[in-house]
């Protein structure tokens, strides 16, 4: 009987039974069997692996497959410097040990596909020249690809990485997936390359967030339903952004810092509302001592919807900097009057931007006084049973004269009295003027 799980996996030379399992009766190659009953040191084993390897590299066959799909690595495993990994398959591989991989040279494809890696594991400087399929593998520990280049296309499909990840100076050639990927611990993409298209869709990621750190993007890049959890942060620091797009679809935006991003050009929310709680708000402005960087930050918003043409959403980032220049100006010093300004300008036509708040407000100046003169008639001269109907007229008289274009005010009142009927009247006209600027404001969408 061969290696029942040579037969399995479809090896094309099925290896020499060492071990039978007498409950299920069922023969184990070297490479299949459990690990304790593979009957060699870890040391021996690996040896086994790299003559397997050694022998497909020799036969010089790029059509042969080095097949390692279902195998059992018992420990440790380093692929040496400048080694070169022919077409190779570790298809459902369990890696008990650390791998390393450091500076090798996969000559052709990679299937790394269900694999699972109990401990560390390490591709640094490893070059990969041809497509690179880590779909549906589980990642125990932490993952670095620091420096490793990836020629063809990387398909990462419903991975799961536990421990963090690491793909600082990573080159990928080609297209790349992570969709439907789970990251339990920090991602970071830290100068790393993507040559074509990057798509992250329904992919899962930790409290620890990720960073996407002078990163350079050449073909579209796509998030895509992504979740996180509560305070999950995805930081993208000065990413260059120069053919593509980064579009972000369906997705709660609140969760990506762009603080830090100064380039917002190509970066396009679809579907991904920034307002949910009333205004915009980015999640970092909660952040101690990151407030000139926020302000910043929705300025640059507003900048770049003004650009498009975009004046709703314009309009929105517009009251989103007003509100943390407010927050600004609370916490400098002798900066109380243009904080009080500007707390007006809030109140009166919300910065400007909302009429219905500038028309009650001008509502209420109109009736305020109106209200003031009534009180003071009813209290000195109301007579339930003698009610003069010519007073009426008189409060509406006195009335007019806090009202601008009706007429002058008394040049015989009191001083201050008609000071404050001018003032008044002065009131009423900005609050007018606000009113019209946030109504033209609004129809100018
Ligand atoms: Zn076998």
């Amino acid at each position: 009987m061969p290696c029942c799980m040579c037969e399995e996996y479809g090896w094309e030379d099925p290896q020499a039974v060492v071990f039978r399992d007498l409950e299920s009766v069922k023969d184990y190659c070297l490479f299949h069997a459990p690990v304790e009953r593979k009957g060699v040191t870890v040391r021996e084993f690996n040896e086994r692996v790299a003559d397997r390897i050694q022998a497909i590299v020799d036969f010089d066959d790029e059509d042969v497959l080095c097949d390692f799909s279902g195998a059992v690595f018992p420990g440790n495993i380093c692929f040496m410097s400048e080694c070169n990994i022919p077409w190779v398959s570790f298809k459902n591989a369990h890696f008990l040990g650390t791998v390393s991989v450091y500076g090798c040279s996969f000559e052709s494809d990679v299937d790394f596909s269900d694999a699972l890696f109990l401990e560390e594991v390490d591709f640094q400087e490893s070059t990969f020249n041809g497509t690179v399929d880590f779909a549906g593998a589980k990642f125990f520990n932490n993952a670095f690809f620091e420096g490793a280049t990836m020629h063809g296309y990387a398909d990462f499909m419903n991975s799961s990485f536990l421990g963090d990840v690491d793909f600082y100076d990573t080159t990928f050639r080609d297209g790349v997936a992570f969709c439907h990927v789970e990251f339990g611990g920090k991602v970071v993409f830290w100068n790393t390359l993507f040559s074509n298209e990057v798509k992250f869709m329904k992919t899962k990621f930790s409290v620890q967030g990720a960073v996407f750190q002078t990163i350079q993007f050449e073909g579209s890049v796509e998030f895509t339903n992504i979740s996180t959890i509560n305070k999950t942060i995805l930081s993208f620091i000065n990413c260059k952004i120069s053919h593509s797009e980064i579009l972000i679809q369906d997705c709660d935006p609140r969760c990506c810092d762009f603080t830090m991003q100064r380039d917002l050009r190509n970066i396009h929310f679809i579907n991904s509302p920034w307002d949910i709680m009333g205004r915009v708000k980015a999640s970092a402005e909660e952040q101690e001592g990151n407030l000139q960087l926020v302000r910043d930050f929705y300025q640059r918003m507003k900048a770049k919807y003004k650009t498009e043409n975009n004046e709703y959403e314009a309009s929105k980032w517009h009251v989103a900097e007003k509100e943390s220049q407010l927050k600004l100006l609370g916490r400098k010093d002798g900066s109380r009057f243009l904080r009080d300004v500007l707390w007006l300008y809030k109140y009166s036509s919300g910065f400007g931007e909302d009429p219905r708040q500038a028309f009650w407000v001008l509502l209420m100046l109109l009736v305020l006084p109106l209200l003031f003169l009534v009180c003071i008639e009813l209290s000195n001269n109301f007579v339930w049973w003698g009610f003069d109907h010519s007073r009426i007229d008189a409060v509406f008289t006195e009335w007019l004269k806090f009202i601008p274009l009706t007429r002058a005010a008394d040049k015989n009142e009191l001083g201050l009295l008609y000071a404050f009927m001018v003032f008044w009247q002065l009131l009423i006209t900005i609050q007018t003027a606000l009113f019209v600027f946030a109504l033209r404001n609004n129809f100018r969408r």
